[in-house]
């Protein structure tokens, strides 16, 4: 047996991946790439079975002006710059009621962290989408948003999020995330909060009861080593808390972004890539339960290839993503559940709606 299928062996016999061994999966090439997918696809229907589960959601993008402006984005723009815009109270709530429309049971902020923006904004924000909804959840803002409403308020990233939970916010992003290596932050988020904090917020958050989503973004500048590492602090934290409900890995859009057109960073993943990283997550993320297909950064066929592969959560419905759109995606606005349905049944399993926080509707 080779030294691959060795491991692969060991894994589902209950080892736990190191961070070298998911490098060095990361790092495959050739026919044991379908080994190493094969091992996560039985590792997933161990862990959470044929089912393959979707949620009923909407993106609400309340501005594109923002402090960060990173430079793996192609969405976030200065107040001032052509197509800046921040929608006021009656055009959120119009967004709401549109989702109510549709029968969306999640509302997705997802925006840029204005640098005016505070925790009465973000409250406000929580506030006007139950005004219309009041049973919608909210999955909303980010650890960078909690830092920055933080800041701007004089409080600690601790009474923001206990504020945020008064005011009816249902789970938090566990996005900002992207790379947690603070060597590769630096060139394609500098002016994002670091590891070190990233961490300190999700462990609070969880130990306050509000669960969150954790997220990888890869594809763009960081090593195969990069990512594990990455993998390394996601399942320490979850080993610690239990707050994480899925793993979201967010393949790199890099088309109108500022690090591609400067030559930083290279035109995202390769399927290769894709495919590893969906199934060394489901197999170094042991303490995980849902592997995340992000439909609308990898394309439907390439989706339904990795729900092969470790994944068993085609998430939402969506409606709108313009961060994607603007890093250069053609099709990232909606997944009608009819076309969910065709992908899962050719795989031999069932679709299934679910909650925010993965009940099964
Ligand atoms: S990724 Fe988010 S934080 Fe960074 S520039 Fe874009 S909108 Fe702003």
């Amino acid at each position: 047996m080779s030294e691959i299928s060795n491991l692969l062996s060991d894994v589902l016999g209950g080892h736990r991946l190191t961070e070298a061994e998911a490098t060095r999966l990361l790092d495959t090439r050739g026919r044991e790439v379908f080994q190493i997918a094969s091992a996560a696809d039985e590792m997933r229907e161990r862990h959470v079975g044929d089912i393959v589960t979707y949620v009923k959601n909407q993106n609400l993008h309340v501005t594109n002006i923002c402090k960060n402006l990173c430079g793996f984005c192609g969405f976030g723009r200065s107040a001032g710059d052509e197509g800046a815009y921040c929608n006021d109270k009656a055009a959120i709530q119009a967004k709401v009621h549109l989702a109510l429309k549709r029968g969306v049971t999640e509302i997705c902020p997802l925006s840029g962290v204005h640098p005016e923006f505070t925790i009465d904004t973000y409250c406000d924000l929580i506030t006007w989408v139950h005004e219309v909804g009041s049973h919608i959840h909210l999955h909303a803002f980010s650890p960078d948003e909690v830092s920055h409403a933080a800041s701007r308020s004089n409080l600690s990233s601790a009474e923001v999020l206990g504020r945020l939970k008064a005011a009816g916010l249902g789970s938090l992003q566990g996005t900002a995330a992207e790379i947690l290596v603070d060597s590769v932050r630096k060139v394609i988020c500098p002016r994002k909060l670091g590891t070190a904090e990233w961490v300190r917020i999700i462990k609070e958050a969880h130990t306050l009861g509000i669960s969150s989503t954790a997220t990888i973004m890869y594809g763009s500048y960081e090593t195969a080593k990069d990512r594990a590492e990455h993998l390394g602090i996601l399942r320490n934290i979850q080993d610690e808390t239990h707050g994480f409900t899925e793993l979201v890995p967010l393949s790199y859009i890099h088309t109108n972004t500022p690090l591609y057109k400067e030559g930083i960073a290279r035109a995202g993943a390769t399927g290769r890539e894709d495919l590893l990283m969906i199934a060394v997550s489901r197999l170094f993320l042991d303490n995980f339960d849902n592997i995340q297909v992000p439909w609308g950064k990898l394309g439907l066929k390439m989706s339904q290839m990795t729900l092969m592969a470790g994944g068993n959560d085609l998430a939402g419905t969506m409606f709108s993503d313009d961060v994607t759109a603007d890093a250069g995606a053609s099709d990232a606005d909606y997944l009608d559940p009819a076309v969910m349905e065709r992908m899962v049944s050719d795989l031999g399993r069932t679709l299934q709606e679910r909650t925010t926080l993965y009940e099964l509707v």
